[in-house]
């Protein structure tokens, strides 16, 4: 059987951060579950939050579990990318588990709005991959947000309300895509997460490589 693997598969890289962000309901839950399924060496960037756990929720995997005198500490100490109150409670993005990872060439998915990402990148600019989701249509965005069935009429009105907001700042962002087809919503974003990992300054095993091939 022939041998299909390439040395720039070995070749240690340095991570990244994907952020996806939409208005609600453009299908960024969508597509970041597409991510998460079919690639390997993404994982969602787990939050702390001092919101009580809902059943079915997991410590570590949903988000860390934290009381308000932790998530206090964690702020004086700048143990985190951006944090936020949201509802009441307190939500933030931890660095230490992230800085590693990344380190080790694994790559973190975050679906934030426009201000986490705008603090995400002010922290982190080499590692930070934005894009942008995008409806095809007003019409089609109201049409997925009453066929997820979840919220209520005022609650799709509030959010198709906050829709164009959100949607101004998509010039915020790196890439944009037009979400019209899933599929191929989803293809390109995955080519955007290949091509961002194939960046030099992310190669950190080239040099080895390179300087491999001068001797031979
Ligand atoms: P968001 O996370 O941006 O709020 P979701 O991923 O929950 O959005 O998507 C909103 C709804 O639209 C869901 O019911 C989802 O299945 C549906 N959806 C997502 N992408 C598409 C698409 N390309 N075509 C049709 N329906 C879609
Ligand atoms: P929930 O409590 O329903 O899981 O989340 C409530 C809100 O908090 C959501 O809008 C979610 O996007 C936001 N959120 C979750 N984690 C973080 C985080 O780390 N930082 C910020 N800024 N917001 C977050």
């Amino acid at each position: 059987m022939a041998d299909t693997t390439h040395a720039s598969d070995t070749l240690h890289r340095r991570g990244l951060m994907l952020i996806l962000s939409s208005p609600s309901g453009a299908g960024k839950t969508t597509i970041a579950r597409m991510l998460l399924e079919r690639d390997d060496e993404i994982q969602m960037s787990v939050s702390a939050t001092t919101r009580p756990m809902r059943p079915g929720e997991v410590e570590g995997v949903h988000y860390h579990f934290v009381d308000p005198a932790e998530f206090d500490r964690m702020v004086e100490a700048d143990e985190f990318y951006e944090w936020a109150t949201v509802f009441g409670h307190s939500y933030g993005t931890p660095k230490a588990h992230i800085r590693a990872g990344l380190k080790e060439g694994r790559d973190f998915l975050f679906d934030i709005d426009w201000q986490g990402t705008q603090q995400l990148y002010q922290k982190d600019q080499q590692d930070v991959v934005r894009v942008f989701i995008l409806p095809p249509s007003i019409g089609e965005l109201r049409a997925r947000l009453t066929g997820r069935g979840t919220d209520s009429p005022e609650v799709i009105e509030s959010r198709m309300a906050r829709a164009r907001a959100e949607i101004s700042h998509w010039d915020g962002y790196d890439y944009v895509v037009i979400n019209d087809d899933v599929e191929e919503c989803y293809e390109l974003v995955s080519e955007i997460l290949h091509a961002e990992r194939m960046k030099r300054a992310r190669q950190t095993g080239l040099i080895g490589f390179v300087r491999g091939l001068m001797a031979g």
